[in-house]
């Protein structure tokens, strides 16, 4: 069969959609790079705002025009709710999250006993979903109640992947030529809760087992991490970038958030990050016009914003979520009120993570590029990130896609650096 994967969301979603294109193809199928092409389609759907499950459905729907006539609908979306995704055209199979792991194998009707559909080599997704760099899922749930949170009721308890089994996967990465390896999970801090260990004695295995060259952490919840944590970066091969969720800079916003963290303790966490890691890029989100936030609150989480001079993140409109605590919450902000703090908030992120690139015009730095797209005459225009998730645009005489430089950064240019190759390989 010609099989198209689609997802929304999250890199836990891209990472879970690699992961079955890996186990079709073990069983014989082929992953197609477009709805058209295709036979049958299953949608990774998402939940985490209002427009996210708008685009789940509309890509439901976009699919079974495209004359798809089997689609299974999965993800937290369709885990949430389960009787609409079945009534979409074309759905044949709703399979909720925690099913997931099995959706091929229920899928094809086979018997786990009599299949085996591990382990293939990674192989980038055709078409749109291609990506360079191999996310791997290590962690699943979360057992905290952030009360603006949907993902915890979509995604269940908090549950790690065997160490093992993570292992397998990038060394699949890995064989399928990925120089970067990214671990995501839905709350990444919390590996090893339910296994008597933790996240650090993940890392140091994988070092220890794998010649990953560049192995980067998805976001970090910051109540996860203490000064030891980040001894980690004594190793080059851990991307220097944390990604620590704040989302507010109010003490009073942050406890109706239920969020376990503090601006004291999140200002305390950064320094040490700061003066552990050299050129460590510090990047977070942040929610704007959560339910009672008054001007006061919402200057005081600008000033923290400011104050922590970030290189960058997310800013996201609150969204009420159904089912969720903040959504039943009294002094609902005005939407149009969100939306100009979301403006501020995204104003200062720019002018602090601006700031940051022009630090390093002038260094050089390795880059892997991601993406190559021909430029005629002038060559190839490449696109890729360094370890500290600076976007890097260059020219070269030829495609260098996957390939890791060593850049001389001539300049910043909008949200990212010039740079001209100095170093191949
Ligand atoms: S820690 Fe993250 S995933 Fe868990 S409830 Fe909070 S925001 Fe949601």
């Amino acid at each position: 069969m010609k099989i198209y994967l689609d997802t929304i969301g999250c890199r836990l979603n891209q990472s879970e959609i690699e992961t079955m294109a890996r186990q079709f193809r073990a069983a014989g199928h082929e992953i197609v790079a477009s709805a058209d092409l295709a036979d049958m389609a299953v949608v990774n759907t998402c939940a985490v705002t209002t427009e996210a499950a708008a685009d789940s459905r509309g890509a439901i729907r976009r699919i079974a025009r495209a004359g798809v006539e089997e689609i299974v609908a999965t993800g937290c979306w369709a885990t949430l709710y389960p009787k609409q995704a079945g009534d979409l055209p074309n759905v044949l199979r709703v399979v909720t999250n925690d099913r997931k792991d099995r959706l091929v194998l229920e899928t094809l009707d086979l018997r786990p006993a009599t299949f085996d559909i591990e382990p293939l080599v990674r192989v980038p997704l055709p078409g749109l979903h291609r990506r360079t760099r191999a996310f791997i899922k290590v962690q699943d749930g979360c057992d905290n109640r952030c009360t603006f949170c949907i993902t915890t009721v979509a995604r269940g308890a908090g549950r790690s992947r065997a160490v093992a089994d993570v292992l397998l996967d990038i060394q699949s990465a890995l064989d399928g030529g990925a120089k970067e390896v990214v671990l995501t999970g839905v709350h990444l801090g919390s590996w090893g809760y339910d296994l008597r260990s933790h996240l650090t004695e993940l890392i140091k295995a994988i070092f220890r087992e794998t010649d990953v060259p560049r192995l980067r952490l998805s976001s970090l919840e910051p109540w996860d991490l203490n000064a030891d944590f980040f001894s980690l970066w004594t190793n080059p091969r851990l991307m220097p970038h944390l990604h620590l969720p704040l989302q507010s800079g109010s003490e009073s916003t942050l406890r109706r958030m239920a969020r376990k963290t503090t601006p004291d303790s999140f200002r305390a966490l950064v320094a040490i990050a700061r003066e552990t890691i050299p050129d460590v890029a510090i990047t977070t989100d942040i929610i704007a016009g959560f339910p009672g936030e008054t001007e006061e609150e919402f200057a005081e989480s600008m000033d923290f914003v400011c104050e922590m001079n970030f290189a960058g993140g997310h800013v996201f409109t609150f969204s009420p979520r159904p089912g969720t605590g903040a959504a039943r919450m009294k002094g609902q902000v005005k939407p149009e009120v969100r939306k100009k703090r979301n403006r501020i908030l995204r104003e200062a992120l720019e002018e602090s993570a601006k700031s940051y690139r022009e630090r390093f015009v002038g260094r050089e730095m390795p880059v892997l590029w991601e993406s190559t797209s021909e430029m005629g005459e002038w060559g190839w225009k490449m696109e890729g990130l360094t370890g500290n998730y600076l976007r890097v645009n260059a020219i070269a005489p030829s495609p260098r896609w996957n390939e890791v430089d060593q850049v001389r950064m001539e300049s910043v240019f909008g949200d990212r650096l010039k740079g001209v190759i100095v170093k191949k390989g």
